[in-house]
Parts: C-alpha cells; structure tokens; sequence
C-alpha cells in the first residue's frame, strides 16, 4: 500500500462509519478468513461494520469468531439491502471484479460511497477509490495483516483476528506449499501464533472434516480422473448424479482437484463438475510450474485466478466441456513439457 492511500484510510477510519465488508461469491478460507478479521479489526477501531457475504459457504468455514454476524445476501436479502443502501464505505476482499459478487453487484454498483480493494489476483479492474492490490502476496489474510500493521495496530491483534488470518493464509497456500509462500508469510504465520491463532485446531477444524459422503465422493472423483501422459495433464469429472449420489454438500469438493498433481510428471490438474441448478459447468485448475492456469482460464473458461490456481465456468454438458479441454491441450504442448 502506497503512504497515500494509508494516509486516506487512516481518515476515512478515524471518522465514523457505515462499513459493509464483501468477500467473493462462493467464499472460500481466504475469503472468510480475511472479511472476518477486517471486520473484528473495525470494530476495534470503534467502527459499525458488517460482512455480507454474497451466497453461503461450507461448515468447516464456520467456527470462526464472528461467524454467527454475517449476513448472507440470497438468504438475509432484504436486511443486506438496507445494510448495503445505507453503507458510507465499502472493503471489497479476495476479489478485484465487481462480476466476482453474483446477484451483489447490481446494489454495490449503485453506490458512490468510497471502496477499498484488497486483494492479490491479477488484473484488477478499477471500481476502487483506494486499491492494495499485489499479485505476489499469499493470500488476502497476509494483506489484512499488512493493513493493520500499516495502521500501527500489529500489536492490537487478537486472538480471534489472529485465528481468521491464519486461517486463510493457511488454506490459500495450500498449508504453506504452495510458491507464493514466502518468508514474509512465515513470519506472519508466526506473528498471528504469537497472538493466539492456535494453529493445529485451526488446521484439524478446517481439514478434519470428512463425513463418509465426502470420502466416497472422492472415491468417484478419483475412479474418474483421466490421465494424459503426453500433455502431463490429469482432470476429474463430477456429474450431478455422482454428486446427488454423495448426498453432496457445499464444500464437499473442495481440494479434489490436487490429487491429479500428486500424479508423478503431472503438472496441469483440472475438475469439471456439473451444476444443474445454475446450468454450469463449475471449474478448477491448478499447475506447479510456469504453466499459467490464470491465462488459461481467462482465454478459454471466463475465469481467472493466480498462476497456478484458478477457475473457471462453461455452459454446455459436462461430457462436451471436457472434449473441448482436450482439444484445447494440443496448443500448450510445448509450454506443458516444462518444469
Ligand atoms: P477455486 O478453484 O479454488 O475455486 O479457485 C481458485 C482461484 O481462482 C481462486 O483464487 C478464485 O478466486 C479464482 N477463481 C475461481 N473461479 C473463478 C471464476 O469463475 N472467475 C475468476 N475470475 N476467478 C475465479
Ligand atoms: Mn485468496
């Protein structure tokens, strides 16, 4: 963040007002994570603030302190209305593209309140009055901690701020492997454990939380995985039917697309599963390497993320979508034989 945007944070805060924190349809760790403790933040501060999220997220985000305020825009929607309408600043978390907040947009458009930005994908577009938008960072959790540490208040945090932020450091680094994990994010890490995010409850509440419909689900997913040797490639396919067989739950298939990258010579991971409901087929992509799965995503699947995780959608049937991502693959031979 640059000295002249903390300077206008600084003022717009020191003021009282109205503050409503939005993170990214479908939340995720970070997404939580971060809104959460943005908003334990603002409240420390002496703030009115509240988090709206756009549609309901999974149980094992749940536990977190200050869940039970959350207001949940499809199911609380007229009390989210007034609470957006009456909003004299607006924090948009984990995301950088109004289009990210679903049925949200339409409300927060209208506004001409300030916005804050935070986030690390690429390519922000400008909706922002004041942007901490960086690309390198791990996740929005470690960008929050910089938010709060730039307003002179590291030593304030608590323990349930503490908890939120490790949370989502934890989930958007994939526990702490992925390549964006830095030493910054370390030392974070161990700040936030000073602090009293206690980790190993943390780690067993968010990955601890198996039911046995989820396991045989990734029995399903595994079974169907295909393998292409030659482009180091491996996806999954989930149909309707598997996941409705499943009892299937929000969440259920979170992390599923990464079994595809434990794969030996295995470098590009992706999981089409079928929505019937929204009449899309919802994507994930992951790759280690220099494999841009961002690009990829945003060239063929209007989507997008980081480097080396990302998402996506398309619109026709599951078995059609996939054929089309292997016709795709022949273009990125060379790219694919990498790393
Ligand atoms: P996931 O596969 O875990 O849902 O998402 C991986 C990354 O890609 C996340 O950073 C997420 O925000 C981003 N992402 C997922 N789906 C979409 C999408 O439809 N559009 C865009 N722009 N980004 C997405
Ligand atoms: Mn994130």
């Amino acid at each position: 963040m640059n000295f002249e945007d903390i300077q206008a944070i600084k003022k717009l805060i020191s003021e009282p007002q109205k503050i409503v924190v939005v993170p990214h349809k479908n939340p995720d760790g970070d997404a939580i994570g971060s809104t959460l403790a943005l908003w334990h933040y603002l409240k420390f501060r002496g703030q009115e603030a509240t988090v709206i999220v756009p549609n309901d997220y999974p149980k094992f985000l749940k536990w977190m302190a200050g869940n039970d305020q959350i207001l949940n825009f499809e199911k609380e929607n007229a009390q989210a209305k007034s609470k957006i309408e009456a909003a004299t600043l607006i924090f948009t978390l984990d995301f950088n593209h109004l289009g990210r907040i679903g049925q949200m947009e339409e409300p927060l458009s209208k506004l001409t309140v300030p916005f804050v930005m935070i986030d690390h994908h690429q390519e922000p577009s400008d909706y922002a009055e004041i942007m901490y938008s960086d690309v390198m960072m791990s996740s929005t959790c470690e960008m929050v901690y910089n938010f709060i540490e730039y307003l002179g208040d590291a030593d304030a945090i608590t323990p349930e701020m503490a908890s939120c932020m490790y949370t989502g450091i934890m989930t958007d680094t994939g526990s702490f492997k992925f390549s964006s994990t830095t030493s910054k994010t370390h030392r974070v890490a161990a700040h936030l454990i000073e602090k009293g995010a206690e980790s190993t409850k943390i780690h067993h509440r968010v990955f601890d939380t198996n039911t046995p419909g989820r396991l045989h689900l990734l029995g399903t997913a595994l079974n169907n995985m295909v393998i292409l040797e030659d482009y180091k490639t491996a996806y999954i396919t989930l149909s309707q039917e598997e996941l409705d067989a499943h009892k299937y739950q929000k969440g259920d298939t979170e992390g599923f697309v990464n079994y595809g990258l434990t794969l030996e010579g295995i470098i590009f991971a992706a999981i089409f599963i079928e929505n019937k409901e929204e009449g899309i087929i919802k994507i994930s992509f992951r790759s280690v390497g220099d494999f841009s799965v961002n690009e990829f995503a945003r060239k063929h699947f209007q989507g997008g993320g980081h480097n080396n995780a990302a998402g996506g959608k398309y619109e026709i049937s599951l078995k059609e979508t996939a054929t089309y991502f292997e016709s795709l693959l022949d273009e990125y031979k060379t790219e694919l034989a990498g790393f």
